[in-house]
């Protein structure tokens, strides 16, 4: 029977959609923003690893009530700033950070019976609903760390430490702003002298403060509208309120940090976003000239109080995350200069069908021996796949073209000197070995 022509035979029909646009506040990160992605990964995996975290891992998703009792003193609040949706009939919520989530799995799994302190880390997306903002996003990266079953003084000065030279160490200039807000005896103080001061200033303070501060004065801190401004310079500091055991800790943090040399700055009217903080609170806080708005890249305190309020025994905690959006956003605005990767050990390269076939199987054999390695199987002319290799500071390239394949020879170029001999495949390795220990010795 004849075939019938292409065009005439019936295809099934593809259907289009226009396409679909972003939810607002997320995007897409694209591989031109990989060099910085990379870089402040690889600084995050570092001070994790030379501060001794290890890695927890909490589902994305928690009961809403977890997140709704930690959070917010307000009510109503947690439904306005978080992601919340319905599953079978049980209110869940996207995780808008990790820290309730450490604390929930510290209670549940018991974790009162490891030696303390407990050090550990969450990586990974958070979300908040909120204002639609032009630079806000409600999809966001988050490296928290957490150090749980320690009160000590050192302890904080130790968070601070990591924040600061994680960032710093990024090239950055931050500044550390720290407060103390107390423990349930002297913030209960505070919080009613605030409250009175609010109260005689009723007609002067904002509509938004008066509305919030009725159950949460400490709201008032955080308000920046002129008005409120104005009335902060008189209003009751944090520190004045501090008990003795608050303001000794206060002090013994300060000490930590003169010692370390950390640049930092103490602002009474310094508080977090989330309810569950107490004794100290901080942020980093990039340092910026003229008009600027400084920008908080890190930040976090004590939370001595929420191990117990997810229903486990007393245990102090503390710990601080890094919003890595913000610094990443923070690297572009401030032209900071991210350093070149090493290039790789080798790159392959291939001319002709035969050979492309071969050098798939001679590119595992080289990861097998631990060589770094790189190639490009797409790109068919020399040239190309040179250029490649240049572009990624390679320092060595092997040649596999159709002579090489009959002979079961490969060609060694080293790309500092442009010099390529010949080798037979199976002496090559260990030529290559041999020379980059030479590299490494001259470098
Ligand atoms: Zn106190
Ligand atoms: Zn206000």
């Amino acid at each position: 029977m004849p075939r019938r022509k292409k065009e005439e035979q019936p295809q099934e029909e593809i259907k289009t959609i226009k396409t679909p646009s972003m939810i607002d506040g997320t995007k897409d990160v694209m591989p031109s923003e990989a060099k910085y992605w990379d870089f402040l990964e690889n600084q995050v995996r570092s001070a994790i690893h030379d501060y001794s975290f290890i890695r927890m891992r909490t589902p994305v998703v928690e009961k809403f009530e977890l997140f709704n009792h930690t959070l917010f003193k307000q009510p109503g609040l947690a439904d306005r700033e978080l992601f919340t949706l319905i599953d079978k009939g049980l209110k869940v919520a996207l995780r808008p950070e990790a820290t309730s989530s450490v604390a929930r799995a510290f209670v549940k799994h018991n974790m009162i019976n490891q030696t303390m302190p407990i050090k550990t880390y969450c990586w990974g997306p958070m979300f908040r609903q909120g204002k639609v903002a032009p630079n806000k996003l409600r999809q966001f990266t988050q490296a928290s760390f957490e150090i749980i079953g320690d009160g000590a003084p050192a302890i904080d000065a130790e968070l601070i430490v990591v924040a600061y030279n994680l960032v710093h160490n990024l090239g950055l200039d931050v500044e550390v702003i720290l407060n103390s807000l107390g423990c349930v005896v002297c913030r209960l103080e505070y919080s009613k002298s605030l409250s009175g001061y609010l109260k005689s200033k009723r007609a002067g303070i904002c509509a938004d403060c008066r509305k919030k501060t009725t159950k949460d004065p400490l709201k008032f801190l955080t308000c920046t509208n002129p008005k409120c401004l104005r009335l902060k310079e008189d209003a009751p500091q944090t520190v004045d309120w501090l008990c003795d055991e608050c303001r000794n800790h206060l002090f013994r943090v300060l000490e930590y940090l003169d010692e370390l040399k950390i640049p930092y700055r103490l602002d009474s009217s310094l508080v977090r976003t989330f309810d569950y903080y107490n004794k100290t609170v901080f942020e980093l806080r990039s340092i910026e000239e003229g008009e600027n708005e400084s920008v908080a890249v890190a930040g976090g305190g004590r939370y001595d109080y929420l191990v117990e309020m997810v229903g486990g025994e007393s245990t102090p905690a503390a710990g601080f995350a890094v919003g890595l959006e913000r610094v990443i956003n923070l690297l572009k605005t401030k032209k900071v200069e991210i350093p070149k990767p090493a290039g790789p050990d080798v790159f392959v390269t291939q001319i002709g069908e035969q050979a492309r076939q071969q050098i798939y199987t001679f590119f595992e054999i080289l990861r097998k021996e631990k060589f770094t390695v790189k190639g490009n199987f797409s790109k068919a002319s020399l040239k190309a796949q040179l250029d490649i290799a240049i572009k990624l500071n390679a320092k060595f390239v092997l040649i596999l073209g159709q002579k090489e394949v009959v002979e079961n020879t490969i060609l060694l170029r080293d790309l500092d000197s442009g010099i390529q001999e010949v080798f037979p495949r199976d002496r090559v390795i260990p030529e290559i070995k041999k020379r980059l220990r030479e590299k490494r010795k001259r470098a």
